[in-house]
């Protein structure tokens, strides 16, 4: 059967009226049923699917937009990417733009077994839940935790990654730590993983390296720790520290740069710092 008589040209055939696809996710959870927790559904295709109609950046929905980086392809909200500079996935210095096509695909979706939609309560305490600036004891920012990261770029100049490791290295390691004595040096960058934001703070100071990380969770009894390795071609240290979601319970980590460089190869001068949040049960 052919739709298209041979005299007709294609592109004069009647269109649909529904212009453009509303943005508004469909019917509210309760309605659906479809794949609902409670008939047990423990499909692939609906863990995957919850997942990818997550932002993994704000982990809330996409009723605002879907935008895609046309680079590495991740995906994220709209809201997130309109405060990012940069994609936060492969750093191309271009934000991901509008997908309209995944916005046509997560519209059709009946969303399934979503557990933070679904508990209300939760929901609700995670929306009223205030986060403070993790960059500045002084800042003043508070703010959900969605619009923690856009605050860290715009306000902070701080890169956020999503991923739960990232490796540092540090070149030209002798002269950094000699000069140390005089001036500090510092690094920040900021992990988006699990729910949370993390930002992790490594500065060189008389002769140390100071390590100072913080986070903050939608999972506020989540505990996470950090595993280090510090790495040069003289040593490794490997060490886990905790990770405090709590402002007032940080803790820091000093280790002394002296020991980390061999004291008579001279031309060795790299140190290599692989960080890796992880939740502790
Ligand atoms: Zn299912
Ligand atoms: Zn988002
Ligand atoms: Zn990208
Ligand atoms: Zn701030």
């Amino acid at each position: 059967f052919n739709y298209y008589s041979s005299d007709m040209d294609p592109r004069e055939l009647p269109r649909p009226h529904k212009k453009y696809p509303s943005l508004e996710l469909p019917s509210p959870v309760e309605e659906r049923s479809l794949c609902m927790p409670q008939n047990g559904c423990h499909c692939h295709n609906c863990k995957e699917l919850v997942e990818l109609t997550e932002c993994p950046i704000c982990t809330g929905g996409y009723q605002r937009g879907v935008t895609a980086c046309d680079h590495c392809g991740n995906v994220m909200c709209w809201s997130c990417a309109a405060k990012m500079p940069s994609c936060p996935f492969c750093r191309r210095p271009r934000p991901p733009a509008r997908n309209t096509a995944l916005e046509r695909i997560f519209n059709k979706l009946q969303l399934p077994c979503n557990p933070s939609r679904l508990d209300s309560k939760k929901q609700s305490s995670l929306t009223m839940t205030e986060h403070v600036c993790l960059a500045k004891k002084d800042c003043p920012w508070t703010g959900e935790l969605g619009s923690l990261a856009g605050h860290l770029e715009a306000d902070h100049d701080i890169s956020v990654l999503v991923g739960s490791g990232i490796t540092i290295e540090i070149g030209g390691f002798r002269s950094k730590v000699r000069a140390s004595d005089k001036r500090g040096r510092q690094y920040t960058v900021s992990l988006a993983c699990y729910a949370s934001i993390f930002v992790l703070n490594i500065s060189l100071l008389k002769k140390k390296m100071r390590l100072l990380f913080t986070g903050a969770s939608s999972h506020p009894t989540q505990r996470f720790g950090a595993w280090l390795e510090v790495d040069s071609s003289y040593r490794t240290m490997k060490g886990i520290m905790p990770v405090s979601t709590q402002r007032h319970k940080q803790k820091e980590l000093f280790i002394s740069c002296d020991g980390l460089l061999s004291p008579w190869r001279s031309n060795d001068d790299v140190v290599r710092m692989n960080i890796t949040i992880r939740p502790l049960s």
